[in-house]
């Protein structure tokens, strides 16, 4: 096919020079697309086991059809379900989400599109595009049951003795269209064979399952807005009872474009490598800056730290779980102390799940899982502390407490603000104190408490040094590198991080900028456990975007705060430790949703990732209002639950993916 019999008139010309391949693999098909000196070529195979083999079927394939040689391709982005697996070598390949490239390719083939139902086997999507650019405005995603895809039209068919090519055309033979309320496969799968015992035709049920996915389309459509010059992509997009259905219950017709339409996605991918390719010629990429500071070094220092913790016994040890445990009185007591925050694997997991037996985050899950499977840090541990915010914290303290060794629980009032909560804090301080002592032997006496926070208080301001540093356009540490200091805060003695954070801060601060400004984002949220890098590694590898500030507890958060010094070292204690960044279980949560908001304001963020584990109850339930502020402050949200399984990464990085093309092309127009 040439250009000019299939591109809208007003594009064809943008897609002259270079030769480029679009692969899009869905969950039921792949699909190729190569633009060549004004040729299209397309190639289509169903997707088999391994995604790379099905990519490399499709590009046989294509090379054959279009008799070009691999070494002229010049660039490849490939989309779709399969998109994260492929590799080509000596080419240039990325990956573009199928969102943008549906979007890209429906508006190349119509300019005028403004919307787009995708269908394909897995999902469905509503998708609103810019007429001017083929940009993503807005999307919806139907991933989460079978309705309206076109795995609920493959069982459903085969009920009624059709293949998936025949029961479109079947259902526009229907009489009549009989009500199929379900949408639920499950559900639908005993509709129809009640209606089939009452001799209802089976033309006329097919009619009536595609309006029952047209319906669940239709729903999902009208939220994005639903605009006139709709086209209707994807691996169902052949299916003429779908085609029909949809019509009949938006009210106007499908634009048809001149191409297949299950091929949009390949050919917006293809778009896409196109852009890529002339982007790279023209851009001079700048070097990558030089890291400016040896966070290796760092990881070996702090594994170094952990081995001696592990191995000496000239202290009692401590571990505790969360950051409302006041470090002046544990560093004042000579105890040898960490956090116990090395959660992130699935083993510990599924291990803490013996012994919770129900709905707990997988952070206090991982912490239990440590101990079941006799981690050497947990094992050395005397004795287990846990200032607790949330229920999950108390119940774990107590199993600790049960099974595995010594632990004691203390309370943080939920009201910051109240004199009461103060003053019951500071006695809950002492009552540490008096357990600290019993470990350790040794008195704490005030003047010891006064050192550890001028001690405490100049380690804060140093690490808020260093975090300002990350205001610069061109930051010199990336998000991953800021909580590898932090985790060094949790693992080092203070008298060792002054030292440290200081040569931290001179290293980085004398760093060349390398010029180019990355999208700024803010991660919000829940614990970020050390060993659970998944999201950090898929925003700054993957994405090339740069995390710059975060308000968890396990970034920037536990060091906005200062203790007042000179004074009763126990009462600026409870305050100081009240006053900090809240968890998401303190009230007033007003208060969190200000700080996260001046610290988005400060670092000049251009979105916003609210992360949280799946599960917990505070960060959890408190995401709505959190959301709703920041959209009222203009500042766009992307709220991603998950837990420490591998499964669902596919999924986030589809969404971050998504995001941030959609910020990009905000930031263009
Ligand atoms: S999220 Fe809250 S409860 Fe959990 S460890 Fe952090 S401060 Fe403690
Ligand atoms: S606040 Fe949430 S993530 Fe943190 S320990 Fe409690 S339940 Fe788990």
């Amino acid at each position: 096919m040439r250009f000019q019999d299939v591109i809208d008139p007003m594009l064809s010309a943008e897609l002259a020079g270079a030769t480029v391949l679009g692969i899009d693999i869905g969950s039921r098909g792949g699909k190729a697309v190569l633009l060549h000196e004004g040729h299209i070529h397309t190639a289509q195979v169903a997707t088999g086991v391994f995604m790379q083999d099905t990519a490399n079927e499709l590009l046989e394939d294509i090379l054959m059809a279009s008799e070009i040689d691999f070494a002229e391709i010049d660039h490849i982005v490939a989309t779709g379900y399969g998109r994260i697996a492929l590799e080509f070598s000596g080419i240039a390949t990325d990956v573009v989400t199928e969102i943008s490239c549906h979007a890209m390719g429906a508006h190349f083939l119509n300019a005028a599109t403004r919307t787009i139902i995708d269908i394909g086997g897995q999902d469905s999507k509503a998708i609103q595009v810019d007429p001017d650019t083929g940009k993503v405005i807005k999307f919806l995603m139907n991933d989460k049951c079978a309705a309206g895809t076109g795995r609920f039209l493959e069982k459903a068919s085969a009920l009624l003795g059709f293949s998936i090519t025949e029961v479109g055309p079947a259902s526009l033979r229907a009489e009549t269209v009989p009500n199929v309320s379900s949408q639920c496969t499950v559900f639908a799968e005993s509709e129809v064979i009640s209606l089939r015992a009452r001799g209802v035709p089976p033309e006329d049920i097919a009619a009536g399952l595609h309006f029952a996915s047209a319906r669940r389309v239709r729903n999902l459509v009208s939220k994005v807005p639903l605009e006139a010059d709709l086209v209707f992509t994807g691996g169902v997009s052949n299916n003429v009872g779908m085609k029909h259905a949809l019509e009949t219950l938006i009210g106007f017709p499908i634009t048809v474009p001149k191409l297949d339409m299950v091929y949009a996605g390949a050919l917006g991918a293809a778009i896409y490598a196109q852009k890529h390719h002339v982007e790279a010629k023209r851009a001079l990429r700048k070097a990558e800056a030089q890291k400016a500071y040896d966070f290796e070094g760092l990881s070996r220092l702090l594994q170094a730290a952990e081995d001696h913790f592990v191995a000496s016994d000239d202290a009692k040890k401590v571990g505790y779980l969360c950051n409302y445990t006041p470090l002046e009185l544990l560093n004042a007591s000579g105890a040898a102390h960490l956090r116990l925050f090395k959660c992130g694997g699935t083993e510990e997991v599924s291990r803490g799940e013996q012994i919770t037996k129900s709905v707990f985050c997988d952070f206090t899950k991982s912490v239990l899982g440590h101990f079941a499977t006799k981690h050497p840090v947990n094992e050395a541990i005397d004795k287990v502390f846990t200032f607790y915010t949330c229920d999950s914290m108390r119940a774990t303290s107590q199993a600790i407490d049960n099974f595995y060794k010594s632990s004691r629980g203390f309370i943080v009032p939920r009201n910051a603000d109240s004199a009461a909560s103060r003053a019951f804090f500071r006695q809950e301080i002492l009552a540490f104190r008096d357990e600290l002592e019993t470990l350790t032997g040794r008195e704490i006496h005030d003047e010891d408490l006064q050192a550890q926070i001028r001690l405490y208080n100049r380690v804060r301001a140093l690490i808020r040094q260093i975090s300002e540093l990350r205001k610069r356009d061109s930051p010199a540490l990336s998000g991953r590198d800021f909580l590898e200091a932090v985790r060094a805060f949790f693992y080092l003695e203070p008298e060792a991080l002054v030292p440290l954070y200081e040569d931290m801060h001179r290293q980085l601060a004398t760093a060349a900028s390398s010029g180019t400004r990355p999208l700024r984002l803010m991660m919000c949220g829940g614990v970020v456990a050390d060993g659970d890098r998944r999201i950090l590694d898929l925003v700054e590898d993957d994405i090339g975007a740069r995390i710059v500030v975060e308000d968890h507890c396990t970034g920037l958060g536990p060091f906005l705060h200062q203790t007042r010094e000179g004074d009763d070292p126990w009462a600026a204690l409870a305050d100081a430790y009240l006053d900090q960044t809240p968890c998401a279980r303190q009230f007033p949560l007003e208060r969190r949703i200000e700080a996260a908001l001046a610290l988005a304001r400060d670092y000049r963020v251009d979105a916003v990732l609210y992360t949280y584990l799946k599960f917990c109850p505070c960060y959890g339930l408190t995401k709505n209002l959190f959301l709703k502020r920041f959209q009222e402050a203009g500042i766009p949200v992307l709220e991603l639950g998950s837990d420490y399984s591998a499964g669902d990464l596919g999924q986030i990085k589809t969404r971050l993916e998504a995001f941030v093309e959609v910020l990009a092309e905000r930031a263009e127009a």
